[in-house]
């Protein structure tokens, strides 16, 4: 059995009051949640402050990104050092940084490899366009991701994976697949992928979850399909009470 787990990715949201706010709001909610991985994702400046406040509760921390680098010359990045200080997840190679900022599945594949190094769970994104999606594309484009993505992985390790299947027509968009589709597309594309590299059992152990416009009326429907293991969250998981109803759905 694969633990669900439901992540809430803050984007470039919220200063370090306005997270302290949020969290305080929406813990008491998340923390009777035990049957699920409950994870946080805010802006690097409000990692220390959400660290002390998730202190001695089950619930996780997680940062938006991180450089495959330890230290050096890389400014405005953030090193897997500085992000294991607060964090037990990272987010690597969600579309908006693959769309704005250039990565791709080579320095994915780089994060990915340096997020283990650093006993950090990585939570990766793959998804599709809608260019690709109505081309017909999304198989061809979502195995891609996965082989170069993980390519180098032991099936060891690869069992600590977390997978986010995220078409990108769907985020922020208000317009989620359907959960059919998106649990074709994981169970057939992103999980046989996955045991094509590392073998059916560890596959058949490794958490993937959807993103895309997933709300407290929509969770249900995506989390009781056989092969979403949970969410990643954008717009919601900043609404103490739509985002606590996502992780109850989850349960
Ligand atoms: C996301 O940012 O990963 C996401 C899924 O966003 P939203 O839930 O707002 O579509």
């Amino acid at each position: 059995m694969r633990k669900p787990l439901v992540a809430g990715n803050w984007k470039m949201n919220k200063t370090v009051e306005q997270a302290t706010l949020l969290v305080a709001d929406m813990l008491p909610g998340l923390e009777a949640v035990k049957t699920v991985d409950r994870v946080l994702c805010p802006p690097f400046t409000s990692l220390m402050v959400v660290s002390g406040m998730l202190a001695g509760t089950e619930v996780g921390l997680g940062s938006q990104n991180l450089h495959w680098e330890d230290s050096g010359a890389y400014t405005g990045e953030i090193s897997p050092l500085m992000v294991k200080e607060f964090c037990k997840y990272v987010i690597i190679g969600h579309s908006e940084r693959r769309a704005y900022f250039g990565e791709t599945d080579e320095t994915v594949n780089l994060k990915v490899k340096a997020a283990f190094a650093n006993d950090l769970l990585p939570i990766i994104c793959v998804g599709e366009t809608l260019e690709e999606f109505e081309a017909g594309k999304t198989e061809d484009v979502v195995a891609g991701q996965v082989k170069r993505g993980f390519d180098g992985i032991d099936s060891d390790t690869a069992q600590k994976l977390i997978v986010a299947y995220e078409p990108i027509w769907a985020i922020g968009t208000g317009k989620a697949s359907s959960p059919e589709q998106a649990n074709d597309i994981i169970k057939n594309v992103v999980r046989k992928n996955l045991a094509s590299l590392f073998g059916v059992g560890t596959a058949e152990k490794i958490r993937i979850l959807y993103g895309g416009s997933v709300k407290s009326n929509n969770a249900n429907e995506f989390f009781s399909q056989s092969d979403i293991d949970g969410g990643l969250i954008g717009g919601a998981s900043l609404k103490p009470e739509d985002f606590t109803k996502i992780v109850e759905a989850a349960a």
